[in-house]
Parts: C-alpha cells; structure tokens; sequence
C-alpha cells in the first residue's frame, strides 16, 4: 500500500471507541498543557468587556467546561449530534420530556421501565397533562396497539430491562414509531453506549443514568440525554436547542466534580464492560447449574425470547443477571443478605458487585402496579472482581438457603 493510500484510509476511518472515549472534548488543558481536563471548579467567569465571554462561559449553569468536555466526548461515543449532562438520570428524563411534551400530548411507557421512570410518568408528568399507555415493548404488536394516532408523540424504551433482562428491538419500534410521527426514546443504562448504540439503530434520543456504567465507580450521581443527528419527526428537528434551553431553564444540571468523575469512567468503559461480560457469563453458567435456581434471566442465554434480537443489537450481552430460586420469596430475600463479596444495595453498574431483591427494594413502589416484579426474583449487578471468588460466594449462599 502507497503511504498515501495508506494516510487517505487513515484519515477515512473514524478513531474507535475508546480512542474516543479517552480524547474527544479532552484535548491538554491550553494553558499548563494538563493532560486531563482540569475541574473548573467556579460559578461565574471573568468578562473581557460587557458580553466578552472567553470560549462562550459565561455563568456555571449555562455552561462550564469540564462539563463540556464530558458532553462533547459523551455526543461522540453515542453517534449523538450533542449530549447534555445533568445531576442526575431522571434529571435529564424529567428535562428532556418537558422539553418536548405539552398538555394533551401521549406518551407509551414499556411495561418494565425503570421505576424512576415510571413515577416521573405515572406520578409527576400526568398532572401536567401529559398521558401515558403502557405496553409490553418485547413485542412489537403492543406497540402498535398503543399508539394513539396524531396524539401519540414519544415513545419510551428500555433494553435490556431492569430487572427482568427483557429485550425490545430498537430498529423495528423506531419504525413503528416514526410512522406514528412518534419519537424514539432509548434509556440506555444498562448496556452502555458501549455495547449498544441505539441512535445508529434508528432511535432519535438516548438517555443515561451515568450513575451506572458509565460512571462505573458507585460513587457520582448523574444523567445524559443525547440527541441523535437525525430526527425522524419533522416537528422536533429542533430537539437539540429545546433540550439546551431547558437544561439551562430548568438547572438540573451536573456539577463540575461530577462531570469529571463520569468523564473519569468513561475513559475505562470498555475494558470495564468486557471483563462485566466475561464474568456474567461464568456467573450465568453457574447459576443454571444450581439445584436451588429455578430460572435465570440474561440476554445471553439461547433460551431467552430476546436473545436473537440482542445478539443483533447488542455487542455483548452485559452485566446484569437476574434469577429466581425455587424455595420462594423469604428465601430469595436471605440468600440477598448472605453474601459477603456481594453488597447489598441498590444501583448497578459499578466495579464492585451488589445483589438485590427487587420485590422489596429497588421495585417496592411498584407493587400492586403493571409493573410489578416476582417476588423470589434476585437481581445481580455482576462486578470486574475474580469471578472465582464471585461464584464461590454465591454458592455459599444458595446451598445452605436454597
Ligand atoms: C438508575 C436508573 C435511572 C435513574 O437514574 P438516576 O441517576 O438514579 O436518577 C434511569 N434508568 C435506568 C435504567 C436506571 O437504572
């Protein structure tokens, strides 16, 4: 190959993932030549005359730039035209749905959305006006009968799903949707936009809850909303600048340490995911295997419904398990509190692995509800620790209780 053949391929190819991940927005602070972006940690900025803003900062909220340097590498990692930090996932949700919703308008909700998610729909959203369907969205029938015709405007997605690991097909819904003159919305917390990238499927927005993955360390709070480049529904070309005039209407945003420590994570996010992958399939492995399991729910697995579809969407298939155990809730709820390498608590997403019981801590307040989880369900967020040690714990647990 001609070296200039070989600079033009060169100069075609765009850098991967994690070239991305670790420099775009990153480039040496210009001043001390830093090689990581520096916490600005400041409110307001000094201006060079009135409205002399030096690189367009002006005051903290509207923007910062360790903020925007998480921003711009986070829009770049999604294929996302621009990306919006904020204090937190609902943050960001509750943001982007005001932007664009009015009174009248109808959303469709999946029917295993994240419990957040839904109150800020079934509890919050409904008393400005704005109405919701719930549909089982691993089927894409339920959302053609879901959607209601002119008034229909977004339709919410999540896949994988918490906690039951259910799969939605993001490519066949965007349709749907989009025919509907419908947005495609895509909470992609679980898999990251490491193993998934849902704009390229055909979704116009992405949220995250940074707080999960891509953070990945259990200790920052924080949300991303991302806008694709192209929006499929006319009406909201302008999703981006609305979704800007709100973040800094509205204020939720993320603060400059936590900007950092999530742009911090995500330098990490791949070989993080890669070892979270490795180590829940030797987990899944095991715990198929285990008298005491009566079933095992991960995208993985060939017996699971959406396994086709997220061996198709998705580059692996992540680190969130979930299982149910033959002796029935009270058991499932003490073999939660026997572990020792396994923390009990709520989240997911870190390094270090946690165990949960859904029924009475992450989805207790949607019992009663469409949503409503098993309640011998236990639900595992898979760390990067030795997964011997991680297999051995589990056992432990499960043949004294199981
Ligand atoms: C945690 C979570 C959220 C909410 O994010 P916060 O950062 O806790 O506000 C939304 N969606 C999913 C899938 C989550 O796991």
């Amino acid at each position: 190959m001609s070296e200039q053949k070989a600079s033009t391929d060169r100069e075609a190819r765009e850098p991967g993932f994690s070239t991305r991940a670790i420099h775009v927005g990153q480039d040496p602070d210009p001043t001390t030549g830093a090689v990581v972006t520096p916490i600005y940690q400041v409110s307001t900025y000094k201006q060079d005359g009135i409205g002399g803003f030096r690189g367009g900062y002006e005051y903290s909220r509207s923007a910062n730039p360790t903020r925007t340097a998480l921003e711009t590498g986070f829009a770049s990692l999604e294929g996302g035209d621009r990306a919006f930090a904020f204090a937190s996932g609902l943050a960001g949700q509750d943001t982007l749905l005001r932007a664009l919703l009015k009174p009248g308008d109808h959303v469709v909700v999946p029917s295993d959305a994240y419990g957040g998610t839904y109150r800020l729909f079934n509890k919050v959203l409904t008393t400005w006006g704005i109405d919701h369907t719930i549909a089982a969205l691993a089927d894409p029938e339920a959302l053609r009968a879901a959607i209601r015709p002119g008034s229909t405007k977004l339709v919410w997605v999540e896949t994988p799903t918490n906690p039951l690991l259910g799969i939605a097909d993001i490519e066949t819904l965007a349709g749907i949707a989009h025919d509907a003159g419908a947005l495609l919305v895509v909470d992609n917390t679980f898999a990251s936009p490491y193993l998934q990238q849902p704009l390229s499927l055909g979704a116009d927005i992405v949220t995250h809850s940074t707080t999960k993955y891509a953070g990945g360390h259990s200790d920052v709070v924080g949300g991303m909303v991302v806008v694709g480049k192209d929006i499929a529904v006319p009406e909201y070309a302008d999703a981006a600048d609305r979704v800007a005039f709100h973040q800094n209407s509205m204020g939720g945003v993320a603060g400059p340490m936590d900007s950092w420590l999530v742009q911090r994570g995500l330098k990490t996010l791949a070989v993080r995911m890669e070892r979270h992958c490795d180590n829940a399939e030797r987990v899944v492995e095991f715990l198929t295997g285990h008298p005491a399991v009566s079933a095992v729910h991960y995208p993985g697995l060939e017996s699971h419904p959406g396994h086709e579809v997220a061996a198709k969407q998705m580059k692996r298939f992540g680190g969130m398990i979930s299982f149910q155990v033959k002796a029935g809730e009270d058991v499932a709820a003490k073999v939660c509190g026997e572990t020792q390498l396994w923390t009990l608590g709520e989240s997911l997403g870190g390094v270090e692995s946690l165990i949960e019981h859904p029924g009475r801590m992450t989805h207790a307040s949607v019992a009663g509800t469409e949503l409503e989880v098993p309640s011998d369900l236990i639900r595992l967020s898979v760390g990067i620790e030795d997964v011997d040690d991680l297999i051995d714990d589990l056992r432990q647990a499960l043949d004294r209780l199981g």
